[in-house]
């Protein structure tokens, strides 16, 4: 199929942008990466009439380390986060999931600000963003907010942006350098939306975990800590199978898990408990090496 007649914008700087969006309002789409955006035109399940083009704004895919920690530009490449020292360093949650996200082709193309935006609830970047309790910042004609990440993502492809604002890029606590990460996801085919991912950071001391921060892709309508299963995890020593077998079963409590897909809401909740319990065997290991 092809797209519905549609005007293209090709802004220079991010005021000429904004202004763009001011004037088309709902009427108007922003182009990042183009690779979830363009197969929406084509099956005329988006039908705006502008596309606002993003990508020639300079200094909007940077990848920066500022006061308060990593700045990503919202246009930077899927792979260009994968492949950054500095993320590597400052945030490798993100490196780990990203060798989840789709294919090569599209990670060469898709945006850090395109995936926030979509909010698809099986993303692996929205749960990141909201295990590392980053801030969104966003930009209108009207001037900038800052968004956390648990605010940011509010349903199925639903966030808090309005129509005339656009992400500029995302902030990461440099706090999360002390934290222990660890991502993984079971889909059916590497590069697929997850059936269930796993976003994990964990803090321990003595072999205790003092810290945890669970989100998951794929589960629910949109990426949340499950505060009361990192609460109950709390002091629990790594090794100590039948405590944390105790909390895992009561994931089935704490989590929404959306019905309706390809698969039962019974075996993603298992595939939950085994992502989960996997992942602290996993940062434990991590610790020794
Ligand atoms: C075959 C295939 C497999 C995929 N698999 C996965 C996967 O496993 N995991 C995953 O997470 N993703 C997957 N994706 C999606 C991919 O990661 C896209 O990069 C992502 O969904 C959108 O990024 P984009 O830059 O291409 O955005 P676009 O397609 O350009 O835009 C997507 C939406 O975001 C809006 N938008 C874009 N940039 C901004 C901005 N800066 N501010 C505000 N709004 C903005 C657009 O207007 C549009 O509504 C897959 C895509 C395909 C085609």
């Amino acid at each position: 199929m092809k797209p519905a007649r549609v005007d293209y914008m090709r802004p220079r700087s991010l005021e000429a942008a904004l202004q763009l969006l001011t004037t088309h309002g709902p009427d108007a789409a922003i182009l990042g990466g183009g690779q979830s955006l363009i197969p929406m035109l084509n099956l005329r399940v988006a039908a705006p009439s502008i596309l606002v083009d993003i990508n020639a704004i300079a200094g909007m895919n940077e990848i920066v380390n500022g006061v308060s920690g990593l700045q990503i530009g919202a246009v930077a490449r899927h792979n260009d986060v994968l492949r950054s020292p500095l993320v590597a360093d400052c945030a490798p949650l993100l490196a780990q999931a990203l060798k989840h996200v789709a294919h090569e082709a599209i990670r060469n193309r898709g945006t850090l600000g395109g995936s926030l935006a979509l909010a698809d609830p099986a993303a692996e970047l929205p749960a990141c963003m909201v295990c590392l309790e980053a801030n969104i910042v966003i930009v209108s004609s009207r001037g900038e907010r800052v968004v956390e990440a648990s605010d940011f993502f509010q349903g199925i492809y639903e966030t808090a942006l309005e129509p005339d604002e656009l992400i500029l890029r995302v902030e990461i606590p440099a706090s999360n350098r002390e934290w222990r990460c660890h991502f993984d996801e079971r889909a059916r085919r590497h590069g697929d939306f997850a059936m269930a991912g796993l976003a994990l950071m964990m803090k321990l001391e003595g072999g205790a975990i003092v810290g945890c921060k669970i989100v998951y892709a794929g589960l629910e309508a949109f990426p949340r800590r499950l505060v009361n299963i990192e609460d109950a995890l709390l002091g629990i020593k790594l090794g100590d199978d039948e405590r944390i077998d105790a909390v895992i079963e009561c994931l089935g409590a704490s989590l929404d898990i959306l019905d309706g897909g390809e698969y039962p809401v019974q075996y993603r909740l298992r595939l939950a408990g085994h992502l989960l319990r996997n992942g602290i065997g996993a940062v434990g290991r991590s610790v020794m090496t």
